[in-house]
């Protein structure tokens, strides 16, 4: 199998040579650059297969640079993890919607750093597409089934109202992914479909309560959003 391809945009030169170093040690084929700019030039001609992408970068910065490359056909696939600091959860936010797939936290260790990267790797070769379309969804302890609007596995699927359900499947479709109040009220359309980001938690907190002992399988992520977790923890 060809060695999957990963450009790594950091202007941290230290960050950067470190990050290069242990992702070529991983097998990766690994490139790197210094500047946003020269980022985007070089995801034009290497196509590659990830992106790591900070956010914080002099002249054009992160979220530029992500929103130019999604904005392009021969690019807009290309996986993008983000690199944030701390305090950057308004850029975490943007970032997703504008088709990031995933973001770490700066300072971030190396190991969390790549159990994202093959994360993304196992997903794109999981064939998301599939689960995208898919009607029936083994979902950890559940059973969704979009056709029916049943929920196998809790006490009473039939008190799930009609966005309560939407919301479940929309999370439940990409598990581990993170999701933005916006992105949900997006991805959720019906009849009663929540409008605000306060509405989304209070559609998130009655989903919970009904999906009972399996509640915790929707997470909250401060600052962020929601993500629906395949295991208890
Ligand atoms: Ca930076």
């Amino acid at each position: 199998m060809a060695k999957e391809k990963i450009l790594v945009v950091e202007d941290e030169e230290d960050i950067l040579e470190l990050m290069v170093f242990n992702l070529k040690k991983e097998g990766y084929t690994v490139h790197g650059c210094l500047t946003g700019e020269e980022g985007y030039r070089m995801a034009g001609h290497l196509i590659p297969d990830l992106i790591l992408l900070d956010v914080m970068l002099p002249g054009m910065d992160g979220l530029t640079v992500l929103r130019k490359l999604k904005n392009e056909e021969k690019t807009k696939n290309i996986p993008v993890i983000m690199a944030t600091a701390r305090s950057e959860d308004s850029d975490v936010i943007v970032g997703l919607e504008l088709g990031a797939d995933d973001y770490i936290t700066k300072p971030f260790s190396l190991k969390v750093l790549l159990a994202r990267v093959r994360a993304v790797f196992r997903r794109a070769s999981a064939g998301t597409e599939e689960k995208d379309n898919a009607r029936v969804l083994n979902a950890g302890p559940l059973i969704i089934d979009s056709v029916r609007r049943k929920v196998e596995g809790i006490e009473d699927d039939s008190s799930l109202t009609a966005t309560e359900f939407d919301i479940l499947f929309f999370l439940a479709r990409k598990p581990g992914w993170v999701f933005s109040r916006n992105q949900i009220i997006n991805g959720v359309k019906g009849g009663d479909y929540p409008v605000t980001d306060r509405s989304v938690d209070v559609q998130i907190v009655s989903l919970r309560k009904k999906l009972g002992v399996h509640g915790g399988l929707i997470k909250t992520v401060r600052g962020v959003g929601y993500s629906f977790q395949e295991t208890e923890e």
